[in-house]
C-alpha cells in the first residue's frame, strides 16, 4: 500500500465537515446546484471588503525590490508590527512585532505553535464541542488531544478541565467565539481558567500554555466583545487568521502572537519561527502579508451575518428547534430533533439540506449549521427543516 496505515485510517475517518461537503457535491451533481441547501462548510460567501481589493491592487503595483523573494521566516517586520499593534489593543498587553510570527492561516499557526511546545506523549486539552482538526494538529506533533465536556450553556467547565490536567498536560486550546456553538467565553470564566492553570502548572511543575484560537474574534453580534487572554494569563499564545474576518480562507494568511510575559518567551518565538520553516510553509504568503498589514482592525460587514443569524434562529425556534442564539462566528448549533444527530442529518439530506452532525465536533445529539451562505438558501431550506423535525418527532 502506497499510503501509511495511519493516514489510510485517517482518510477513512475523515472529517465530517469534509464528508458532508462531498455529499453535497454528489447531491448537486444529481439535482442541480440551486436545489441543494449546503450549510456544511464555514466558507464565507461575503466578499472581502472593498478596502482589501484596493490594498491588494496597490501592493501588486508597488515597485519593491525582491517583492516575491524569500523573507525572514517570521514574516515582514512591517506586517508583524501592524499585527502587534492591534493584538496589544485586543489583548490589553503591549506586544511588539518581534512577538508575532506570520502564518499560513490559523491552521498553520496552530501547527507551528504545537510543534514548538509539545514533547512526545504530551496532552493538549480542549473543551467540546470543538473544531476537530485540533486532534490531527496535536497528533502531528506527537501529542494527544484530551476532550473535556463544557457546561450545558457551552461555557468552559473550569473544574472539569482541572480534573483532566496531569503531568503530561502541555497546553489547553480555547476557541472563542466558538466553532460550532458561537459561544464567547466570558471574562470571569477566563479569569477562573487562568487562576486554575497557574495552580495546576505549579502543582505539575511545568508551564501549561493557553492557546487562544481566534479566527472569529471580529465576527461578533449585539455589541459583544471577546476578552483577551494575555492580560489574564502569562503563558498565552494567540493564533488567528483573516480567513473569516476578511473572507480570505483561500489566501492562507494568519499569525501567531506570543505573550511577552510567557516563560522563555523569546525562545518560544524562535521555536515557532523555526517550526514555520521546517513544517514546509517557510513563510506566510508575501503579497498577502503586505496587503493585510494595511487592513488591521477591518472586517467584513458583520450586519450581513447578524441578519442571516436572526432570520435562521427565529425561524428554527418557531418550529420548535432547541437552540441558543450564537454570540459570534457564523454557526448555529441546535439540538438534533429526536436525539440522533446522524439520523436527523440523513432526514435533512432527503430534503436536499446539508449540515454537520454534532459528532463531527465530538458532541453527538446536536448539529451544526454554517449560515455563511446566500440568504435565498436559508429561506428555501426552512420548509425542509420543518418537515425533517416533524418526521424525527413522529
Ligand atoms: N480554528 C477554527 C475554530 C476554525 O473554525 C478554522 C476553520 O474553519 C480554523 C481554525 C482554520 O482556519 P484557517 O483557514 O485560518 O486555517
Amino acid at each position: 500500500m502506497a499510503v501509511s496505515k495511519k493516514v489510510l485510517a485517517m482518510i477513512e475517518t475523515s472529517s465530517w465537515i469534509r464528508r458532508m461537503f462531498e455529499a453535497g457535491n454528489a447531491l448537486r451533481a444529481e439535482h442541480g446546484r440551486d436545489k441543494v441547501c449546503d450549510f456544511s462548510l464555514g466558507n464565507p460567501d461575503v466578499e472581502p471588503p472593498a478596502a482589501f481589493q484596493q490594498a491588494l491592487r496597490e501592493v501588486v503595483d508597488a515597485v519593491v525590490p525582491l517583492k516575491h523573494g524569500y523573507m525572514p521566516n517570521a514574516g515582514y517586520a512591517e506586517t508583524r508590527d501592524c499585527v502587534a499593534a492591534l493584538v496589544s489593543k485586543e489583548q490589553g498587553v503591549p506586544v511588539d512585532g518581534t512577538h508575532v510570527v506570520m502564518s499560513c492561516g490559523a491552521s498553520g499557526g496552530l501547527n507551528s505553535a504545537l510543534k514548538a511546545i509539545l514533547n512526545p506523549g504530551d496532552e493538549v486539552l480542549a473543551s467540546i464541542p470543538c473544531f476537530m482538526e485540533y486532534a490531527s494538529y496535536v497528533d502531528n506533533h506527537g501529542g494527544t488531544l484530551v476532550l473535556v465536556p463544557s457546561r450545558p450553556d457551552f461555557d468552559l467547565d473550569v473544574e472539569a478541565l482541572e480534573s483532566r490536567i496531569g503531568p503530561k498536560t502541555a497546553a489547553l486550546i480555547v476557541n472563542s467565539p466558538n466553532n460550532p456553538s458561537g459561544r464567547i467565553y466570558p471574562r470571569e470564566t477566563l479569569a477562573d481558567l487562568a487562576a486554575m492553570l497557574e495552580r495546576a502548572g505549579r502543582k505539575a511543575g511545568r508551564t501549561i500554555h493557553l492557546i487562544a484560537d481566534e479566527p472569529y474574534r471580529k465576527l461578533v453580534y449585539d455589541g459583544a466583545r471577546v476578552p483577551g487572554i494575555m492580560s489574564l494569563y502569562p503563558h498565552s499564545i494567540v493564533v488567528s487568521s483573516h480567513s473569516k474576518d476578511l473572507s480570505l480562507p483561500g489566501e492562507r494568511i494568519g499569525f501567531v502572537a506570543i505573550s511577552p510575559r510567557a516563560d522563555d518567551a523569546r525562545k518560544l518565538v524562535d521555536g515557532i519561527i523555526l517550526c514555520t520553516r521546517i513544517l514546509g510553509y517557510v513563510n506566510a504568503p508575501a503579497l498577502m502579508q503586505r496587503t493585510v498589514a494595511r487592513l488591521q482592525g477591518l472586517s467584513v460587514d458583520t450586519e450581513i451575518y447578524r441578519k442571516k443569524r436572526d432570520l435562521f434562529c427565529s425561524a428554527l425556534s418557531s418550529m420548535g428547534y432547541e437552540l441558543t442564539l450564537p454570540q459570534g462566528a457564523f454557526y448555529i448549533f441546535p439540538r438534533a430533533p429526536g436525539g440522533d444527530d446522524l439520523a436527523f442529518v440523513r432526514a435533512l439530506q432527503e430534503e436536499l439540506i446539508l449540515v454537520v452532525p454534532g459528532r463531527g465536533f465530538s458532541l453527538p445529539g446536536w448539529f451544526r449549521i454554517a449560515y455563511c451562505v446566500d440568504t435565498a438558501f436559508i429561506e428555501k431550506s426552512l420548509p425542509g427543516f420543518e418537515r425533517a423535525a416533524r418526521k424525527m418527532k413522529a
